[in-house]
């Protein structure tokens, strides 16, 4: 890991304080050089960066340096087990703002370490610099396993089934009892600390078709899925897992809407559909079959009685017209 801007905070302390709460990673160079050097296996590798940012992706008052950490690493594993992907290494970039505390910055870490021990990544550079707000920049690899295929956006057959991991609307609503004034629950539970489906994801490779993480909302993510794969979908819009506090508080539409999930979204075909149902079983995933891929214009998503759905335009988190102020209004 290197630094830049921070030098009145001692900056290789503040390295050696946040590589001290993860594993020394398993490579030929590991943090501390100019570069990583990696070792890949046979398989394909998958990469993927996104970034939280303050105020946009959390709040420092609502969570805590565990949460952040936790979340930064969890919506990027999400991405690569939408892929099908073994989690392998990852980087970090750290901006900090001035005089960011010391046992923050441990929080951060260990929050961080956590979700990457259960998963196996390993921290393998980054790089701390200094800016107003605290932001965390991620880039992680994965491997896919030799001879097996990524799982795509763009595989769907018409009469392909639909189906959706775990429940689905926890988040958004997680973000509104924050919004108003709530500090624990469930569902903010599920706003702060998402559970990539790293499993499912390997399961899956195996046997669909077409998937993706559902992050911005099932009926934007589906849309992306439909668009790609040039079909479109029939949705059983009273087989959507959700949970009693979503459907009383949200209802259907604004689960739809949902945003920040991270389930996984995927399309079986039909013939391989008993043995994934079986697979998710032994394996303990909660799937539901939710619909189809149909025949039709790309991107139309109707309703089991043939309503065309108008969507809800997906749940784009803090951002847009939920972004939060400093004061903890909505924007
Ligand atoms: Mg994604």
């Amino acid at each position: 890991m290197r630094t830049k801007g921070t030098q009145a905070t001692g900056e290789f302390s503040l390295i050696d304080l946040f590589l001290s709460h993860f594993p020394r990673a398993r490579v030929p160079v590991g943090p501390g050089d100019d570069c990583a050097v990696l070792a890949p296996s046979k398989g394909a590798q998958c990469i993927t960066t996104d970034a939280v940012v303050e105020d946009v992706h959390f709040k420092r008052a609502w969570f805590s340096p565990e949460d952040i950490g936790h979340k930064a690493l969890a919506v990027n594993l999400s991405d690569l087990a939408s892929m099908g992907a073994i989690p392998r290494w990852f980087v970090c970039a750290l901006a900090l703002p001035r005089d960011f505390p010391r046992r923050e910055l441990a929080g951060i870490a260990r929050g961080m370490s956590a979700l990457a021990r259960e998963h196996t990544i390993a921290l393998v550079g980054g790089n701390f610099t200094s800016a107003r707000e605290l932001s965390i920049t991620l880039t992680v690899a994965g491997e896919l396993l030799p001879g097996t295929a990524p799982i795509t956006r763009a595989g769907g057959r018409p009469g392909d089934v639909l189906y959706i991991s775990g429940t689905l609307g926890d988040a958004r609503l997680g973000l509104q009892q924050l919004l108003s004034g709530v500090r624990r629950s469930t569902a903010i539970l599920r706003q702060k600390r998402p559970v990539p489906r790293v499993g499912l994801g390997r399961l899956a490779a195996r046997f669909v078709s077409a998937g993706l993480d559902v992050s911005d909302g099932l009926a934007q993510d589906l849309g992306h899925l439909c668009t790609a794969s040039r079909v479109s979908a029939e949705l059983e819009l009273e087989r959507l897992p959700l949970s009693r506090a979503v459907r009383a508080a949200l209802g259907t539409e604004g689960a739809l809407a949902g945003g920040e999930d991270y389930e996984l979204l995927l399309a079986v075909p039909p013939e391989r559909t008993p043995a994934f149902e079986r697979a998710c079983l032994r394996g303990e995933v909660p799937v539901t079959r939710i619909g189809r891929l149909t025949r039709g214009e790309p991107g139309h998503i109707r309703d089991a009685s043939g309503r065309s759905l108008r969507l809800p335009a997906g749940f784009d988190h803090f951002r847009g017209g939920r972004r939060i102020d400093r004061s903890g209004r909505e924007g």
